[in-house]
């Protein structure tokens, strides 16, 4: 009865009442769970290893839990996934982060089956996910600083903040061609904050001032060539690291910033220069390590450093508005060589006193990108 009302509403009002795109009830009357992909699989490979990599957004019926995601090759589980970065309103984000089989993929197709309890009922669905049996490298960029040890804060990784940080839509947009619903875009999925490290240090004296910390006012460089498309300059750094001056929203979050695309249509992002310090123009070319800015405390962003990320921008949208480069979605990169000398203490940028990093390797690494934590010579 239920159903057949709902129906008779969908047909009233075809196409303007969201919830009647998505049923969200299997023929036997579980639980069904609607799945979106923000953006393809890929392949990234980091100094742990390799890793086949998607994010999922999903949507369970109201009043029923997500409990657990195995991503399956067959029968076989290869990995089971429960901490979700977003559980809200029955939306669910995961990211899938898969070991790269040596000798690339003998299938064509990844399952992913879902756990959904609702009313002490549990009940399972799947969906599959296309995979190729070879991905093409990451592309392949300087670095956006200058030679020296760096703590590449939160490097991509299931658990890393930029990782798990969605720029949400208004509301969630229900794609028709996916048949599920995307709730945002994450720009930052494979975003590294970079802080220089002297003597196994982020700063000298207390780092309670900008000019204390090593990396301020260094020089911020183009990873790769290109044409700037979007700056913004003029906001302040937050004056004391440790805390932020003013509060935060898609007006501000990224600082005084650069966009630069590149000739495939991708576009690399510098944010939290120096106020002022930006020495590019909107129009102008630029080659791969040239001066952009200095190295700064603006916007969101607790202490200096430099954020940079790469984003697709398969439609060439052009960057009007500030927010504009928020809602595209991350392409992972990597770096021609450097040595991993270990990762940071924890909350190394924030604990205090400050922890010595000492370094416990000196590995060389080459065409991959720093993990989540580690300190870095180049
Ligand atoms: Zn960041």
């Amino acid at each position: 009865m239920t159903y057949r009302i709902t129906v008779i509403i969908c047909l009233l009002f075809a196409g303007l009442f969201l919830g009647c795109q998505d049923h969200q009830v299997n023929p036997d009357g579980t639980p069904k769970v609607s799945v979106a992909l923000p953006s393809l699989p890929v392949k990234v490979t980091n100094t742990v290893g390799e890793w086949l990599v998607y994010d999922l957004h999903l949507h369970t019926p109201p009043g029923s839990t997500l409990q657990k995601i195995d991503v399956m090759r067959g029968n076989e589980v290869l990995s089971t996934f429960t901490d979700f970065s977003i559980r809200k309103d029955s939306f669910y984000l995961a990211h899938i982060w898969l070991p790269y089989p040596r000798s690339g993929w003998d299938v064509d197709v990844l399952t992913n089956r879902f756990q959904v309890s609702q009313s002490g009922r549990t009940s399972v669905s799947t969906f599959q996910v296309k995979i190729d049996r070879q991905y093409p490298d990451q592309r392949r960029v300087g670095f956006p600083v200058p030679s020296g040890t760096w703590f590449t804060e939160d490097a991509p990784d299931p658990s890393s903040l930029h990782t798990r940080a969605l720029f949400l839509f208004p509301q969630p947009v229900f794609d028709p061609a996916q048949n599920g619903y995307v709730i945002g875009n994450n720009p930052q999925r494979y975003a590294i904050d970079f802080t220089k490290v002297v003597d196994g240090l982020p700063y000298k004296n207390k780092g309670d001032k900008n000019e204390d910390w090593y990396n301020y006012n260094l020089p911020v460089m183009a990873a790769e060539g290109g044409t700037v498309v979007f700056t913004a300059d003029g906001f302040a750094n937050n004056g004391t690291p440790g805390k932020i001056d003013y509060p935060i929203d898609f007006t501000n979050i990224t600082g005084n910033v650069v966009y630069i695309e590149h000739s495939d249509g991708t576009l690399a992002m510098y944010a939290h220069m120096i106020p002022n310090s930006i020495r590019v123009k909107v129009g102008q070319k630029v080659t791969a390590g040239q001066e952009l800015g200095r190295l700064g405390n603006s916007g969101n962003s607790i202490a200096p450093h430099l954020h940079f990320h790469v984003v697709a921008n398969p439609d060439r949208k052009k960057l009007v508005n500030y927010s504009d480069g928020l809602f595209l979605e991350g392409l992972p990169y990597s770096f021609p060589a450097f040595r991993k000398l270990g990762t940071a203490p924890d909350n190394f940028l924030t604990k205090q006193p400050v922890s010595l990093f000492t370094p416990t390797t000196s590995e060389l690494f080459t065409n991959v990108i720093p993990q989540k934590s580690a300190v870095i010579e180049f």
